[in-house]
C-alpha cells in the first residue's frame, strides 16, 4: 500500500431506498429479475462513488448485492434447506429462525465473483471484498447433517477457499473474513476456528484479513454489550493465536468501545484495521476524535501497519450519516498522516 494510513470500511454500507428498505437488516429487495441485477450494479457504482468522494483509499462493494453478510453467501450453497427452518441462538445472544443443513455442503457456482469483476472494472483503487468466516457461518445455521460444529466449519473453509481464489483472480486486493463469532466462542476459536480460517486462505497471494467486532448497532447487540462490563477483554483470549497465524490483517473495533487499546499489543507485527468510527450511534465523529483513536493505536501498531477503518459495517445507518462518518474517517487519518511526516 503506497499511502500511509490507508482508510477503508469494515464492509457494508447503506443501500439506496429504491433498491431495498433502508435502515433494515435482511431488507427485502424492491426489484426483481433483470431490473434487480441492474439495480444492484447501479447501487454498487453509487457506493463506490461515495467512498471515493469521502476519500476512502481501499474501496469495497458496500455489500450492495447482498441482503445479509452471512445469509446471502449460504443461499448460494447446496446442502442447506432454506424452507426447513429451526430456531437457534445466534452468537449465544438472540433467537433467530435459520436454515437447516440437510446434506453435504458445496458451492455449485461462484457466489460474488461476477460482482467483484464488475467492481474491479469501475475503479483503479485497491479493493477489499468481505466473506463470512467459517465459524460465523455455522453459528447462523441448524446442522442436521454433520452434527459437529467443527466438521461443518472445515467444509465451509474449503468452500470459502474456492470462492476466495476466484475473487483473487478477479483482481481483489484484500479478502476479508467476517468472524464476529470469534468474540464469543474463545475455546473453539483457539482449538479450530483460526485453523479453519487458515484453510480458507490456503494458496492465496492477495492480502487476507479477519474482521472481529461487537456487531451492528442493533438492539440485540447493544443489549449484549451492556452485559460485558466496563472493560471488554474478549480480544485478549484470541489475539495471541491470531498473531501466530498467517492472516495478514486483523480488523478490530476500537473507537467508543470498551476495548482496552493496549490489547492491540497482542498482535504486534500484524497489520491492524483500527476501528475509529462507531457504527452503533448516529453522532458523527469529528476528525480530531478519529485522530485521537489512531494516535492511541499507534502506541501498539507500527505506522506502516495501521489501517484506519470503521468499527463494523454501516448498513443499518442512514446514508447521509454513513457518508459523513466516512468523510470524518478520511479527515482524521489525514491529520495523523501529517503528524507522522
Ligand atoms: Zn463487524
Amino acid at each position: 500500500m503506497k499511502t500511509l494510513l490507508p482508510t477503508s470500511t469494515a464492509g457494508s454500507l447503506p443501500k439506496p431506498s429504491w433498491l431495498a428498505e433502508p435502515e433494515t437488516l435482511w431488507s427485502p429487495w424492491k426489484m426483481q429479475g433483470q431490473q434487480l441485477t441492474d439495480g444492484k450494479q447501479d447501487a454498487l457504482r453509487l457506493t463506490l462513488q461515495e467512498q471515493s468522494v469521502a476519500g476512502i483509499d481501499i474501496v469495497g462493494d458496500g455489500e450492495q448485492t447482498r441482503q445479509h453478510f452471512v445469509t446471502t453467501f449460504i443461499e448460494h450453497l447446496s446442502g442447506v434447506d432454506f424452507e426447513n427452518r429451526k430456531s437457534v441462538k445466534i452468537r449465544d445472544r438472540y433467537q433467530a429462525s435459520v436454515p437447516t443443513v440437510i446434506g453435504p455442503v458445496s458451492r455449485p457456482k461462484p457466489v460474488f465473483v461476477e460482482d467483484a469483476q464488475f467492481l474491479r472494472k469501475q475503479t483503479d483503487q485497491p479493493i477489499k471484498w468481505a466473506l463470512p468466516g467459517p465459524m460465523t457461518m455455522i453459528d447462523t445455521l441448524y446442522d442436521d447433517h454433520y452434527k459437529s460444529r467443527e466438521k461443518l466449519a472445515w467444509e465451509f473453509a474449503k468452500i470459502l477457499n474456492q470462492e476466495a481464489k476466484e475473487l483473487e483472480a478477479a483482481g481483489v486486493d484484500i479478502i476479508q473474513f467476517d468472524e464476529p463469532a470469534f468474540n464469543v466462542f474463545f475455546d473453539d476459536v483457539n482449538d479450530w476456528g483460526i485453523a479453519c480460517l487458515e484453510r480458507a486462505i490456503e494458496g492465496l497471494k492477495c492480502e487476507t484479513a479477519v474482521h472481529i467486532c461487537y456487531g451492528y448497532g442493533i438492539k440485540a447487540n447493544t443489549d449484549w454489550k451492556k452485559t460485558l462490563g466496563a472493560e471488554w477483554r474478549q480480544y485478549e483470549a484470541i489475539l495471541p493465536k491470531l498473531q501466530q497465524s498467517n492472516i495478514n490483517i486483523i480488523s478490530l473495533e476500537c473507537h467508543n468501545s470498551h476495548v482496552p487499546i493496549e490489547l492491540l499489543e497482542l498482535v504486534r507485527g500484524k497489520k491492524v484495521m483500527v476501528g475509529a468510527i462507531d457504527v452503533a450511534n448516529s453522532a458523527i465523529e469529528t476528525p480530531e476524535e478519529v485522530a485521537e483513536t489512531l494516535r492511541k493505536a499507534l502506541k501498539f501498531v507500527d505506522a506502516d501497519k495501521l489501517y484506519p477503518c470503521t468499527n463494523c459495517g454501516m448498513a443499518p445507518l442512514p446514508r447521509q450519516i454513513a457518508r459523513e462518518k466516512l468523510a470524518a474517517l478520511s479527515a482524521g487519518a489525514e491529520i495523523v498522516r501529517n503528524e507522522l511526516k
